[in-house]
Order: structure tokens, then C-alpha cells, then sequence
């Protein structure tokens, strides 16, 4: 589960005391920058300026093998990966919680976190934040930007969450993910959530196998593009 301390850029929209005229400079100032700079010296925020962009619809998914539901906007940040940020990361989690708490806590606007992806014991893939955008689910706001977070309903100390199933199923979508952004399946690239640089959490914990999980990832990736 991704920490609370990450609360990655929401903004001051609605600050107390500010007042009607300064708001509308400031969307100016937006704007303005937006037509002097190119999109490469406005960097990462560039998408910001309306109709910039990509379309999306609510309930698109990025991997053939999964479901939809939506996280809460509150959970995770607008942005137009790989565009903005590279993504060259897959963070490692385990739920700590039931798959339906799991789903709920990333619906609920004040969790002020959420992953992309839910993997259930039985291999069931809930997807509930779009590729594209930042899910606050490592606790540091840089490795959010960069990566894609798999969660895995089941509990640190109990080896036997961690099932056949949820392993194939993680393995498929890990692969597509290496596959669709060129990250190698390795333990550079794949961190656990307690791998992380000022991580308080202990997911995946020791019953995790780092080894079997990257083979398999290895050989879901030589067997090509997954299908639905
Ligand atoms: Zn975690």
C-alpha cells in the first residue's frame, strides 16, 4: 500500500484568501508560458494547459488481462506517461488487506493513495489507475513518477497469499508492462515497496520469491504480447 506522506503535487486550487483576480493570472500565466516555451522547456508541465492533454475514456485499460475500476481522483495525479516521465520502474506491493478492501481503499477519496493494478489470489487483475497518470503508491514522489505499482492482495507473513494463480497473472502483467516501455525484468528495475528510498513499509516481505516471480516475468515476456 502506497503512504500516506505522499501527497504529489494536488495543488493550491481553492486556497483560502485567494482572491478571483489572482486565479485568473495565474491561468494566464499558464497559458502565456505554455505559447512561449516549446513543449520540451515546459517539461512536465506541459499537459496542464487545457486541451494539451491526451484523451482518455474513463474505464480504458492498458492491460488486455485486466479489469476496471476507478481509483478516486484524490489518489493519484494527472499526467501523460511516457511522455512526461519515463517509466522505468515496477514496484512490488502487498495489499495487507481482502482484494474488496483493497478496491474500496483506492475509491475512497481521503486513502490519499492507490496503485495501478490489484492482482487477487486467484489471478484476477482489477486495473484503477491509467499508466498514464501518477498512482501514489511508493511513498516517494519521484519513484511514483517513474514506475507502475502492482499490488497483491494478501498478507506479508502469510506465504500461502501468495498463489499460483497471482503469480502468473503478475508475471502477464509485468511483462506487458516491460514489453510496452522497454524495461528489463530484473532486480534493478523491479523493487519491492520496502526497496524504496525512505520507505516505511516492509511489502512484499521475505515469503515474496523474487526469483520464481522474475523468471516467470522473463518467460511471459518471450512468449510475446498477451492476449485478452
Ligand atoms: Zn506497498
Amino acid at each position: 500500500m502506497g503512504s500516506k506522506s505522499d501527497k504529489g503535487g494536488t495543488g493550491n486550487k481553492g486556497r483560502p484568501g485567494r482572491t478571483r483576480r489572482a486565479v485568473l493570472f495565474g491561468g494566464l500565466g499558464v497559458v502565456t508560458a505554455a505559447a512561449v516555451a516549446g513543449r520540451d522547456e515546459l517539461g512536465q508541465a506541459w499537459w496542464l494547459v487545457p486541451g494539451v492533454s491526451k484523451p482518455r475514456k474513463d474505464g480504458e485499460l492498458d492491460h488486455a488481462g485486466a479489469s476496471w475500476t476507478a481509483a478516486s481522483p484524490a489518489n493519484w495525479r494527472l499526467a501523460d506517461r511516457p511522455a512526461d516521465y519515463r517509466v522505468d520502474r515496477i514496484v512490488v506491493h502487498v495489499t495487507q488487506g481482502g482484494f474488496k478492501s483493497s478496491v474500496d481503499a483506492f475509491k475512497n477519496p481521503f486513502h490519499r493513495a492507490s496503485a495501478h493494478y490489484i492482482v487477487g489470489q486467484d489471478g484476477h487483475i482489477e486495473q484503477m489507475v491509467r499508466e498514464l497518470d501518477v498512482a501514489f503508491h511508493s511513498g516517494n514522489r519521484s519513484m511514483n513518477e517513474r514506475s507502475v505499482g502492482i499490488e497483491h492482495v494478501g498478507f506479508v507473513n502469510r506465504p500461502q497469499d501468495f498463489t499460483d494463480a497471482m503469480y502468473e497473472a503478475s508475471a502477464r502483467l509485468a511483462a506487458d508492462v516491460c514489453r510496452r516501455y522497454g524495461i528489463p525484468a530484473d532486480r534493478k528495475h523491479f523493487l519491492g515497496h520496502s526497496e524504496v528510498p525512505g520507505a516505511d513499509h516492509t511489502d512484499p516481505g521475505r515469503h515474496w520469491d523474487w526469483g520464481r516471480y522474475l523468471r516467470m516475468v522473463n518467460e511471459a515476456g518471450a512468449a510475446g504480447p498477451q492476449k485478452a
